[in-house]
């Protein structure tokens, strides 16, 4: 465990979970720390932060305060185009994540797990397997700040959820094992719509790795092989496939799926996974891997994966009403998310979709439209291209702004045994406060059916 040097100034942008947490423990570790927001900052971590005497300003970045740091924290929300994140760049600030900072001071085994779909899937499932035998610790994009679990818990393992913005700002960040679930096109904005940027963004979580460290990933993703491909990567690769017997990692056949590592083979069936289709079986093999890395019992994996309820917004069955199936995928944020939502449809579906596009191409949707989907529900504030793009395909497609209204549509086009699926493949924030906003706004309107 690395000490601080006690005169180091760090200043922390952006007062949210992250920051907060990277605020407690550099105070801890005897920093002199500064915290500064441009937006508001929220109740809670205000009285943290007071409670905790640390200095701290919102609604404004007072440069004399910010460029004298040594070292910055910064809030993966908050993009490299700002000024004054330009302004520490061009005085050679060296700016880092939380998980970067927090990492220095724990000696802990670390999983961490990226991927353009599945990540906080998968680190929940991977969680929820470890902590049957093991002392561990669920952060990063998710719960409460991996820096504030360093300070107050010092767990022996921590499963970090980790996006890429994180990644921009990890140097020396070395996860013991390290999972990259996909990589599909997302966030292009952030990297000057160069999808190399980004691709290179995700590899970044094994850019510290040795050959005594995991790398597990989606070995049927063509964008990951080919990188890893013309890129030499150190760690020790472990691929899981739904299509090829791998030789090492894990692969999927006939409802089970076949883990090898280092010559052991173990096998896990699937009938009883509780989670659903094709993009959840992948989850499961990583998970599993990490698992079996981790030396948890093969009995422990397999219950639960078969108790693992799933996580709130992801393929999450609300209700049935009149036999029909109203299940709430808000977080499909992407095409590729909702790919796999229709993919795991097996009875017709009216299909609530539309948002803020991204440049979205939905052609790979076609097969699945026009194999499942009997209706289409629009709900954006800009309809028009998924109108152009689907009217042909579907016999209904109808439009709207209102969550209630799409559902009291969809309760009037849906037939006993059909499905009513919200899967966007787009962003919330035309209508919405964010995911779980619509998503809670989608099962409130289910239940007032
Ligand atoms: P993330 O944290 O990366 O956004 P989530 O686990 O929250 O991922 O899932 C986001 C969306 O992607 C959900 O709609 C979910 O059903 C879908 N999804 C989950 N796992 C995968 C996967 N392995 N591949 C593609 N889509 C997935």
């Amino acid at each position: 465990m690395k000490e601080a040097n006690s005169k180091q100034r760090i200043v922390i942008l952006g007062a949210g979970e992250s920051g907060v947490g990277t605020a407690l423990l550099a105070q801890k570790k005897g920093y002199d720390v500064f915290v500064t927001d441009k937006g508001q900052v929220k109740q809670k971590y205000q009285d943290v932060l007071n409670r905790n005497e640390i200095e701290w300003e919102s609604g404004k970045h007072t440069e004399s305060k910010v460029l004298n740091a040594q070292l910055v924290m910064k809030s993966p929300g908050i993009p490299d185009a700002v000024p004054i994140v330009r302004a520490l760049k061009a005085k050679g600030i060296p700016l880092i994540s939380e998980i970067e900072f927090a990492s220095k001071f724990t000696n802990a085994t670390i999983v961490g797990i990226t991927g353009s779909n599945g990540k906080t899937t998968t680190a929940s499932l991977t969680e929820h397997i470890l902590k049957q035998e093991l002392n561990v610790g669920l952060a990063g994009n998710i719960g409460d700040s991996f820096a504030k679990q360093v300070l107050e818990h010092d767990y022996d393992n921590y499963v970090l959820e980790i996006s890429s913005f994180q990644l921009d700002g990890c140097f020396e960040f070395n996860p013991h094992i390290a999972v990259i679930t996909n990589i599909t096109p997302d966030h292009l904005d952030r990297y000057d719509y160069k999808f190399d940027n980004y691709i290179a963004s995700k590899f970044r979580i094994a850019q510290c790795q040795s050959a005594s460290d995991y790398l597990i990933y989606d070995g049927d993703d063509p964008v990951i092989t080919s990188y890893l491909k013309s890129n030499s990567i150190q760690s020790k690769l472990l691929p899981f496939s739904l299509k090829n017997e791998v030789e090492n990692g894990a692969y999927y056949k006939d409802n089970t799926i076949t883990i090898t590592i280092d010559n052991i083979k173990t096998t896990m069936p699937t009938t009883n996974l509780a989670l659903e289709g094709k993009h959840n079986v992948k989850n499961a093999m990583a998970a599993s891997t990490v698992a079996q890395l981790l030396k948890i019992r093969k009995q422990t994996i397999r219950e639960s994966l078969e108790n693992f309820q799933g996580v709130e917004h992801r393929l999450e069955e609300v209700l049935t009403i009149n036999k029909v199936q109203y299940i709430n995928d808000s977080k499909a944020t992407n095409v590729n998310a909702t790919y796999f939502a229709l993919e795991s449809m097996s009875a017709p579906t009216v299909w609530i979709v539309g948002g803020q596009d991204k440049g979205n191409n939905y052609e790979e949707l076609f097969p699945f439209v026009n194999e499942k989907v009997k209706a289409i529900i629009c709900l954006g504030v800009d309809n028009e291209k998924l109108l152009k793009t689907f009217g042909n395909m579907v016999d209904i497609i109808v439009e709207t702004q209102f969550m209630s209204e799409a559902a009291k549509i969809a309760y009037k086009i849906a037939e006993a045994g059909d499905n009513v699926l919200l899967s966007p493949a787009c962003a919330s924030f035309d209508l919405f406060e964010s995911y779980e906003d619509r998503g809670r706004q989608f099962k409130d309107a289910v239940r007032q059916l």
